[in-house]
Formats: C-alpha cells, sequence, structure tokens
C-alpha cells in the first residue's frame, strides 16, 4: 500500500506500534486529502494483518481491510447533505466498539470529519473514550482541531500530517495518466494535497468550471461597467452538480483569486516557479506587465471581501456582481 508524503510521520507510527500495543485513540490532523484517511486503513491493516511483515497487503485480513469488508473496522462519514455529525450518526459506533473483535485483536472505527462532529456527539463519544474497552482503536480524522472538545483532544494521541511536495503529486498525476499541462496546474491547485488534485483531473466538471471561470476572469481587467454585470451572471451560472450549494461559488472564487495572485506575483517580478495557472503565463505576463501592483492588491481585497460575503449568505448574485465590478477597475 503506497501513500504519497508523510513518510516520516508513518515511520514514527510503525516504530511505536513495533514497541508496544495503539493507544485507544488517535486524531490524525491535516488538510483535505494529505492520505490521513489512508493511513488510518494503513494502521488498522498493519495491527489486524497476519502476514509475516504486516502490513503485508497480501492477508485475507489486509485485502478485507483494503476493500472496507473487515468486520473489525468500523467507519463512519458524514451523511451527504448534512453539515455535522450528531449523535445518531456517532451511536452505532459507540455500541458497536464494546463488542469483542470477531477475527483480529482490534476493533477499529475511522471516524472522519471529526471537526463536524456536534457537541452532543462529542460528550456521548467521551463516555466511550473515558473507558475504552482495551481492543478500541478510535481513530478520529479531522482538517483542525478547534472544533473539538479539550477533553476529547486530550484522550487522543494527536498526528499532524502536513502537504506533500507540490513535484510528487503532479508525478503521480502523470502515473495516472493525466496530461503533463494539466498536472503541473492540478498539483499547485491543490498546494500538495494529492487527495484534491486527483478530484480536479478526475472529475471533467470541476475542470471545466476552473477553465471558464479563468476564461471569463482574463476579460474582466478594463471591461465597462455592462460587461462586468454579464459576466457576473456568468459567473453565477457556472455549476458542477454539486450538492453543496456554496461549493461551486467557491470553487470559482478559489480559481479567481490564483489568477489574480499569480498576476500580482508576476506584477512585482516574483519567481514563476510560484505562479499556479502554468498554463496561461502568456496571458498572465500580459495582465501583469498592464497592472500596477496596487490594483491587483485591491482585486485581491475584493476577492477575499466576496469569500466573506459568501460565508455571510450574500446572495450569490449581488456578491459577484460587485466583485465584477471592482475586478473591472484593474489596470495601470
Ligand atoms: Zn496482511
Amino acid at each position: 500500500m503506497h501513500i504519497l508524503g508523510n513518510q516520516a510521520l508513518r515511520s514514527r507510527l510503525q516504530e511505536a506500534l513495533r514497541a508496544g500495543p495503539p493507544a485507544p485513540a488517535y486524531l490524525f490532523l491535516g488538510p483535505r486529502g494529505v492520505g490521513k484517511g489512508l493511513t488510518a486503513t494503513w494502521m488498522a491493516a498493519r495491527l489486524l494483518c497476519t502476514g509475516p511483515e504486516p502490513p503485508c497487503g497480501l492477508c485475507p485480513a489486509c485485502r478485507k481491510v483494503q476493500s472496507e469488508n473487515h468486520p473489525d473496522v468500523l467507519r463512519i462519514d458524514r451523511v451527504e447533505g448534512k453539515a455535522s455529525v450528531g449523535i445518531d450518526d456517532v451511536r452505532e459506533g459507540i455500541s458497536a466498539v464494546q463488542l469483542r473483535p470477531y477475527e483480529g485483536g482490534y476493533r477499529f472505527w475511522i471516524l472522519s470529519e471529526a471537526e463536524r462532529l456536534t457537541s452532543e456527539a462529542q460528550s456521548a463519544l467521551l463516555k466511550t473514550l473515558e473507558e475504552p474497552p482495551g481492543h478500541l482503536v478510535l481513530i478520529l480524522v479531522a482538517g483542525g482541531e478547534n472544533a473539538l472538545l479539550p477533553t476529547v483532544t486530550s484522550r487522543c494521541r494527536i498526528l499532524r500530517f502536513g502537504p506533500v511536495d507540490v513535484q510528487a503529486v503532479a508525478d503521480l498525476l502523470l502515473e495516472q495518466g493525466v496530461p503533463p499541462d494539466r498536472a503541473a496546474v492540478a498539483a499547485r491547485i491543490s498546494s500538495g494535497s494529492p487527495g484534491l488534485a486527483l478530484e480536479l483531473v478526475g472529475a471533467g466538471e470541476i475542470w471545466d468550471l476552473r477553465e471558464s471561470a479563468l476564461g471569463l476572469a482574463i476579460g474582466l481587467p478594463g471591461s465597462q461597467t455592462w460587461q462586468a454585470l454579464e459576466t457576473a451572471a456568468a459567473l453565477e451560472a457556472l455549476k458542477t452538480g454539486s450538492s453543496d450549494p456554496k461549493a461551486d461559488l467557491t470553487r470559482v472564487l478559489d480559481s479567481l483569486t490564483s489568477w489574480f495572485r499569480d498576476a500580482l506575483c508576476l506584477s512585482v517580478g516574483g519567481d514563476e516557479a510560484l505562479v499556479v495557472n502554468v498554463d496561461r503565463l502568456d496571458t498572465l505576463r500580459t495582465l501583469a506587465s498592464s497592472s500596477s501592483p496596487r490594483s491587483l492588491d485591491r482585486a485581491l481585497q475584493a476577492i477575499l471581501e466576496a469569500f466573506d460575503h459568501l460565508h455571510r449568505n450574500v446572495q450569490p448574485r449581488f456578491l459577484l456582481q460587485r466583485l465584477c465590478l471592482e475586478l473591472s477597475r484593474v489596470g495601470a
């Protein structure tokens, strides 16, 4: 089982597991898509494997863990469409982990997006963590720890995952047959998250949305008011079919951020290696040479404000109109 990045962390975990039994609870922290979930699976295979060198990847236990069919590995994910993981979602886990393991020496419970656990659900979990059954290995996977109760985190062994080297992510995409141009851009957009990069190149709609958003952004600087308003309407119409109503607008704003940040970087003579949208370098150079750093900085401020408006549930149309009018003023 090959996992990209965070090798040192897994080596330390491997050493600790050689030296003694696992802790009853772990908290895997780090950005999305950097291998936290894969490491949780690796750890389950490591402890349930019946081969000579665990995890061997070949024995029935390893195979069942990897295909998510092992009876001693319980996974609970957030229900799609629900914003949080509530007490009803964790109750099944709490009673299941009290039972003795069926096949191996441990019962795993991998709980993803733990930062979305309601405080009620966390309090229920806490009772299990205060007197954990000897066979329990709970792995909380989370993007951050702020939303978790200190009483919960203090009972977990915390492992912090970092981003993966951008070139390694690009190489992974190339191995998967992604064209070089697209692989380079996706790896940079993902900021070293193999999971995000794979999502970006895997789902055609997400890539198409980025292409359309940038195509529209290119025409904004120096445009007339009516053109800016038309662009706002066109940006609002960009959809991937996501069930999360804010997801697509967030992607549009992310694309605009990377675009104007790239231009700002070039306009102040920054290193081209830092540019995200490398597939449109010529257009970016033109924008950078015709715009003052100050106006590009104002553009970025306006995008930040738009993100803020999005979080405050301002109407997408109003938010985009305001933003596009601001971006039309980018220039000398
Ligand atoms: Zn095995």
